[in-house]
């Protein structure tokens, strides 16, 4: 039983300053954490126990999927990581020391590197696999924006967990028994989410995906299709195939568009010149040719001039080469800034958006300072050295399954799964002896779940202008007893609850007004409240239910099938 009197708690009555988001506020407000630093939150009891029914679901269910626990120190020596190449990938995002002896180390992002050197240390037999390690272990990240209290954190809690198998389909089970498991654990916390197809990033890797819980503070924008289900982050959306183009085009034509350096100005001109005959030129109807850096090369790349390039959706599909906007133009006059176009005789690798498909007429640029040219056909004016995915994705842009307009939402990274395969196993020479004493190179798979971003998460989706929610199964306590006056009475209360099976709350600080407590008990969001009051005297008790906010009186007797219902 946890007694107010006594518990470091300290509610707020007004916000504190600087907080952007509902979770932040709250969780200050109400006692549960402390900002220390940027990105760095400490807990106080109430806090520290949702943390650790948190991890306590997750840790049932990576027990129940045959995982194994471990703990590994945050503070590892760099040397690995410089193997792996993640040390350069992850660039400015790691805390980078150094000790006395002049030795390099960091504080570890997540630790593939280190999981991999201990399996290969191990178990150097085919009967030492499949095995399952996770741990559930304090991470850090120099993030440039920590942002959002827990949401984003540069010190911040994450199970992680990896998979060793020898062959593709036990990796493939492996993940598969991951994704059931973080199902279990999402519903268990009482999260709406979605699970999307994702690019692996810094991790590598080919199959991966993202869970996202949807909150309107989410920094990641996903796409949903209301009919079908699909979802898909941004960098993953795959584009609908347009219709079969027209094959028969006039031929291509050279026109004087004077001071039409913009997509606007372009579609402007073009209609009211008439040019090729008609007037309804759309942003669509004109490919826009953007140069970038792609680890040092120049690459050009053609959307449909309605749309952008998204560098994060290049950057995934470019994956691992670095990118960029390409900016130099001095250095390459063959390359007219604003009237780039494909039929020209430049030299960079030309990709474009898959809408630009043979058959096609684009309004393009003529490559010289002031002039475009329309009819200019993919396949016969110009011909693309592959395809990118890489344009902007808007609402309304079709289903590649079912070709619904799809819907873009927001959402937060809970947990993120992804097939390895053998990146670390080959950096690090993990193999297995076979039965046939051949070595066989083991197959790896990782799995996050970020436990104190889980915490903020659950809070985004459910709070009111009250205060936080809890659902049953992570919350600090099932029940928050508050005495009117009967103070003896909710402590004795109290104690057959707890020998019940239930979490309970009581405030008994002396002298506090009921408007005080009942506020704060709104604020503080346990599941039910049980208030002593007048009616305790005939046998009565208020039970008020947080979510809905019913109250309803119940005799006293009944709480023990109360009580029952919720263990
Ligand atoms: P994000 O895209 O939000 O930066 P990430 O893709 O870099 O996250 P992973 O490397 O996949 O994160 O880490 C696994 C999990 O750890 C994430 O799914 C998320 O729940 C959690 N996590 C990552 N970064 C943070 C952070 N700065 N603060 C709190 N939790 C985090
Ligand atoms: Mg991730």
């Amino acid at each position: 039983m946890l007694r107010m009197s006594r518990l470091l708690v300290r509610t707020l009555r007004e916000d504190p300053a600087d907080v952007e988001v509902p979770s932040h506020r709250l969780l200050t407000r109400a006692g549960y954490i402390r900002r220390v630093a940027p990105g760095g939150y400490l807990w106080l009891p109430l806090g520290k126990l949702v943390l650790d029914q948190v991890t306590r679901v997750v840790r049932e269910e990576m027990v129940a999927l045959g995982g194994q626990e471990v703990s590994f120190p945050a503070l590892l020596p760099r040397e690995p990581y410089q193997r792996s190449g993640r040390w350069d990938e992850y660039g400015e995002d790691i805390f980078r020391l150094t000790d006395r002896r002049g030795t390099g180390y960091l504080l570890a992002p997540t630790h593939e590197e280190h999981f991999a050197l201990l399996v290969r240390d191990l178990c150097g037999s085919y009967r030492d696999y499949p095995l399952i390690l996770f741990q559930m272990q304090t991470k850090y990240r120099d993030e440039t924006r920590p942002r959002g209290g827990l949401l984003r954190g540069r010190e911040f809690l994450m199970k992680d967990s990896y998979s060793f198998d020898l062959t593709d389909a036990g990796l493939a089970a492996a993940y598969a028994a991951h994704r059931a498991a973080y199902q279990r654990i999402f519903e268990r916390f009482g999260l709406r989410y979605t699970a999307v197809a994702a690019m692996s990033g810094p991790m590598g890797g080919a199959v991966s995906e993202e869970f996202l819980a949807e909150t309107p503070v989410g920094e990641d924008t996903f796409v949903g299709c209301p009919s079908c289900g699909y979802a898909a982050n941004v960098e993953a959306v795959t584009t609908a195939l347009p219709p079969p183009p027209v094959e028969d085009h006039p031929a291509l034509e050279i026109l004087d568009t004077p001071d039409t350096p913009t997509i606007d100005t372009l579609v402007d001109l073009l209609n009211t010149t008439g040019a090729g005959g008609h007037t309804d030129w759309r942003a669509a109807d004109t490919l826009k040719n953007v140069v970038l850096t792609v680890d040092g090369e120049i690459v050009v790349i053609g959307v449909p001039g309605d749309r952008e390039v998204d560098l994060k959706r290049a950057e995934a599909a470019l994956f691992p080469a670095r990118v960029a906007m390409f900016e130099d133009f001095a250095s390459r006059p063959d390359l007219v800034r604003g009237y780039i176009g494909p039929q020209g005789t430049w030299k960079a690798r030309y990709l474009v958006d898959p809408r630009v498909v043979p058959g096609t007429a684009w309004a393009t640029g003529a490559n010289e300072p002031g002039r475009h040219a329309i009819n200019v056909v993919c396949g016969r004016d110009f011909v693309p050295d592959g395809i990118i995915e890489a344009a902007t994705v808007r609402a309304g842009d079709r289903c590649p399954r079912c070709g619904t307009g799809l819907e873009l939402r927001r959402g937060v990274e809970v947990g993120h799964i992804f097939q390895l395969g053998r990146r670390y196993a080959d950096v690090f020479g993990l193999d297995a002896l076979g039965p046939d004493g051949k070595p066989v190179r083991v197959t790896m798979g990782s799995y996050g779940i970020g436990l104190s971003r889980a915490v903020a998460t659950i809070v985004e989706q459910h709070h009111d202008a009250r205060g936080l929610v809890w659902p049953a199964s992570i919350a600090p306590a099932h029940v928050h007893l508050v005495p009117l006056r009967e103070m003896d009475a909710a402590l004795e209360l109290g104690a057959q609850l707890t020998a019940a099976g239930l979490r309970v709350l009581v405030d008994d600080r002396p002298g506090l007004s009921a408007g005080v407590r009942l506020t704060d008990a709104e604020l503080l969001g346990m599941p039910h409240t049980v208030v002593l009051g007048r009616r305790f005297a005939e046998g009565y008790v208020e039970l008020r239910e947080r979510a809905t906010g019913t109250r309803r009186d119940i005799p006293l007797a009944d709480l023990a099938d109360f009580a029952g219902s919720l263990v």
